[in-house]
């Protein structure tokens, strides 16, 4: 069997506390399950700052590169809240996704059925949910060129975003988008603004191309990004996956993330090409939310975030799926029997710290996987 390489980055803030529950998952199965993973670990965000005065090093970059799949906590603080822009924490993220090349970003928004009650929707509406947004993630707006501030003088000012999409960047998200369809209901809804933005007719183009060559079998619907807006808060239960250009995927993903409770329970997953010849795709798992720096230090943080990453890890980066499945079980049977960490508690239920709530779904894993 080949090793399993896993990189493992902490973080900062919560994000040490949470991986410690992760590291246990993945002791219990090299252990008893015997998967044969091999860990390694390195420093990014604030504590790669702290330590080589940039927020991730060359050193960690090249474990990076070399691993299967990378495992990461949450930077960011206030501690480094001086820092200049280029080495601010959140540039390690930004340097691993583009390094890496991580173009498509996964962030399921599941809403387990015990937290139906905790989401801003009535509970009818979001009970059951299982969404996964396929957000494009290196291109669009964010990163086209020109991108400034001009001034024009005489006090006025012209601020210039591009939005820039090539057929290549549509072609590989659409890809993720049809695949990950397959192995679930096999229904993808496209969104973009193709009534205003040439972009969006580009992409509608394209994603209307590849559906009718490779994916007939998956349902496809296209949807403008505005009324997509409104459909996820509406009757969220009526999509499966939905695929999304870099600006809209930020904006829907959060929306779709208040469906399902709290950031604590959010994971995601961001992937790259896959090599045809190893058949290998880079990948980053992390949870959504960031390093809380208002209950670090508490044990009260809530694990599942991570905990669900891990999962998104095992299916993704090595087709574990059985293990991905038990582990998404036991968070749930976990969540059934009424333990809660304080961001998700609400009366009645029995409030547990970070490692008991690790510890107990462990404990359901183990029995699950037995
Ligand atoms: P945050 O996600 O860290 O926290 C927002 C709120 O949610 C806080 O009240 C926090 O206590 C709570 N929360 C978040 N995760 C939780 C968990 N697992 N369990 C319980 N409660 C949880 O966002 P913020 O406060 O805006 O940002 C804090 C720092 O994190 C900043 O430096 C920001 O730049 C950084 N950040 C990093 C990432 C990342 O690493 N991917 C993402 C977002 C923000």
């Amino acid at each position: 069997m080949k090793p399993r390489k896993i990189f493992l980055l902490p973080g900062d803030g919560i994000g040490v506390e949470i991986m410690a529950e992760a590291r246990k998952f993945i002791a219990y199965m090299n252990d008893e399950l015997k998967l044969g993973f091999i860990c390694e670990e390195g420093l990014v965000g604030g504590a790669a700052y702290n330590a080589h005065g940039m927020p991730i090093s060359d050193g960690d970059m090249r474990r990076a590169l070399a691993a299967d799949a990378i495992l990461l906590g949450s930077v960011g603080g206030p501690e480094w809240d001086g820092v200049s822009y280029d080495l601010r924490p959140e540039a390690g993220l930004l340097r691993l996704r583009k390094d890496l090349q991580l173009f498509a970003n996964l962030r399921p928004a599941i809403c387990y059925p015990a937290l139906a009650s905790a989401s801003s929707l009535k509970s009818d509406l979001v009970e059951g949910l299982d969404i996964l947004i396929v957000r494009e993630l290196t291109g669009g707006v964010y990163f086209g060129e020109p991108k400034e501030i001009i001034d024009l003088g005489e006090g006025q000012k012209r601020a210039i975003d591009t939005q820039i999409y090539e057929t290549y960047e549509v072609v590989r998200i659409a890809r993720v988008g049809f695949e990950l369809a397959r192995t679930r209901r096999g229904h993808v809804t496209s969104m973009e603004k193709r009534n205003v933005m040439k972009t969006g007719l580009l992409w509608n183009e394209v994603i209307t191309a590849i559906h009718a060559a490779r994916y007939q079998d998956v349902i496809l619907s296209h949807m403008l990004a505005d009324a997509g807006g409104m459909q996820l808060v509406r009757a969220p239960k009526q999509f499966d996956v939905i695929v999304t250009d870099n600006l809209f995927g930020d904006l829907l993903s959060d929306v779709a993330a208040m469906l399902t409770g709290s950031l604590g329970m959010l994971p995601s997953a961001s992937l790259g090409s896959l090599d045809e010849i190893s058949g290998k795709r880079r990948a980053m798992y992390e949870p959504v939310h960031g390093s809380a720096p208002d209950i670090v230090g508490k044990g009260i943080a809530n694990p599942i975030a991570m905990i669900a990453s891990l999962a998104m890890c095992l299916r993704y980066s090595f087709a574990l799926n059985i293990e991905a499945d038990r582990l998404e079980k036991a968070i749930s049977a976990v969540l059934d029997d009424g333990l809660r960490t304080a961001d998700i508690y609400v009366q009645g239920m029995q409030k547990v710290s970070t490692s008991e709530m690790g510890d107990a779904i462990l404990e359901k894993f183990r029995l699950i996987s037995a």
